[in-house]
């Protein structure tokens, strides 16, 4: 499997080949600063899903994972998969004697067929070391990593700036991984004690956790800064690990799969019919995976993408206008790691969307890099949206804290304010007789005081949480200051 860029850039200069999987494993954008897609969707065909019933977690992300990778012999991927897809790394969630599913499915609803309902499910995905799906992902990044930079004999040095989710679920993939070190910017005294503890209480020595005296976007500006230094960027091979990463959405594929045949029966069920998915989402690096997916074949009926307040992708779905907001107009909610202005991974859509015209993409981003906005409703391409399953929705606060309650209500369970979100627009979208599968993206263990405030108590934790905030914290305050990261990293690169 070769991979292109959505903004038309074919093979290096002087006509080299078009780029592996490993080749952009550890790269970000492409050098026309548009992004890696596969040069076309594997297919997978309905008898061939069947067979897929039987396999673990892990042999199904090999199964799906070697149609996007054939740069790493089988066997190594395999025991790649298998390392990182265990019961030991995904036992973290509320069910642990559920751990060896990695991603099960809890029905809220199950289906009754003979009165024509599909039935109402969530797929947890949150059962990993940060309790939030992009452990799904980063875990197995970390393993990719190491293995790929032991086979070139490289090293790497990670920087990047976090508000919560992501960094913690980074360092967490990193750690004590050979040939990787990880500086983790945060913005010093805002992020919430649990995600604090979470992040800082790791030993390991490649993690280094930098609290930046500063907003988030001090910290997320200092990284930039690092970023624009070629030659600082290049001697200190200074890497990154953000949501446009190829392999994440790669690996994020797999578990549409899972949870469509968890969806449509045991080992004998029929890949005949039709699944919806409900997807919380902010960067669309979650529901472009189930896009994915969808072209790979899966009978994906609908694709539901919900936002909160920060509502850029539903005005989008709603309209044909793609407007990103400025950080002035991007509003703090009580689902924050949706809060965003704009969308990292949507160009990936829009490509396939435009049918895959990177000329197309080169002038919708020209705007877009500009500031500016694109408006696809009086063109071909917005007629076409239907063709691609999307409908969307958006939740507000007063929906989220009443989706939290009645949930709890309901089912006697506890969802976090994402998977509220998810909720809450997944309601607006059931059609009669297809089952509609909400993504859990986090426990609600991370968000207590919205929990708190929408059913007056406090989650369960897990047990191995519950002393967390006890535990010794290793943390390092700095100035928002280029150059005292840059020291700080120069001294501990090694
Ligand atoms: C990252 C995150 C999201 C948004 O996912 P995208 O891939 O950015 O669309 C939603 N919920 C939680 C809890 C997250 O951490």
């Amino acid at each position: 499997m070769r991979y292109i860029s959505t903004r038309g850039l074919t093979g290096g200069t002087g006509g080299a080949p078009l780029p592996t999987f490993c080749d952009i494993l550890l790269a970000g954008l492409a050098p026309d600063g548009g992004l890696y897609v596969p040069e076309s969707y594997p297919r997978v065909e309905l008898a061939e899903l069947d067979g897929w019933r039987s396999l673990s977690y892990a042999g199904l992300a090999h199964a799906i994972l070697s149609r996007f990778i054939d740069d790493i012999p089988a066997g190594d991927l395999y025991e790649l998969v298998a390392r990182t897809y265990t019961a030991e790394v995904y036992c973290h969630g509320r069910n642990p004697r559920q751990a060896a599913e990695i991603a099960p499915l809890r029905w809220l609803e199950p289906p009754a067929e003979q009165r024509g309902e599909g039935g109402l499910a969530l797929l947890e995905l949150s059962n990993g070391p940060t309790l939030a799906f992009k452990d799904m992902a980063m875990q197995l990044l970390g393993n990719l990593f190491e293995y790929v930079l032991a086979r070139r004999g490289e090293e790497i040095n990670i920087l990047g700036a976090t508000s919560g989710d992501t960094g913690s679920s980074a360092e967490y993939a990193m750690r004590g991984k050979h040939g990787v070190r990880v500086f983790m910017l945060s913005p010093h005294g805002r992020m919430s004690a649990f995600q604090r503890a979470q992040m800082f209480s790791l030993g390991d020595e490649n993690i280094h956790n930098l609290a930046v005296r500063g907003v988030f976007d001090d910290a997320q500006d200092i990284v930039k800064a690092v970023a624009n230094d070629p030659a600082f960027k290049t001697r200190y091979r200074i890497g990154a690990v953000n949501s446009i990463n190829w392999a994440r959405v790669a690996a994020q594929v797999v578990y549409y799969f899972k949870g469509y045949l968890a969806a449509t029966g045991g080992a004998h069920g029929s890949s005949d019919r039709q699944v919806a998915f409900a997807v919380p989402s902010g960067n669309f690096g979650n529901i472009c995976a189930g896009h994915i997916a969808r072209m790979m074949g899966l009978p994906i009926g609908r694709l539901v993408l919900a936002t909160n307040e920060n509502d850029v992708l539903d005005e989008f779905f709603r309209s044909g206008i793609y407007r990103p907001r400025g950080t002035a107009e991007t509003r703090p909610t009580s689902s924050p790691s949706m809060d965003i202005s704009k969308a990292s991974n949507f160009e990936r859509f829009v490509f396939d969307l435009v049918g895959r015209d990177p000329a197309v993409v080169r002038q919708l981003w020209s705007a877009i890099d500009a500031g500016r906005s694109f408006d696809l409703s009086a063109t071909p391409f917005y007629g076409r949206l239907p063709e691609f399953g999307f409908v969307s929705g958006r939740s507000t606060h007063a929906d989220r804290l009443e989706t939290i309650r009645r949930t709890c209500e309901t089912y006697d369970l506890i969802v976090d304010p994402h998977t509220a979100d998810g909720l809450k627009v997944a309601s607006e979208w059931r059609t009669p007789g297809m089952p509609m599968i909400v993504l859990e993206t986090a426990l609600p263990v991370k968000f207590e005081e919205t929990i708190v405030a929408a059913i007056g108590r406090k989650p369960d934790r897990p047990t191995a949480l519950e002393h967390l905030e006890d535990l010794p914290q290793r943390v390092t305050v700095v100035d928002a200051d280029v150059e005292a990261v840059k020291r700080f990293i120069v001294k501990h690169a090694g």
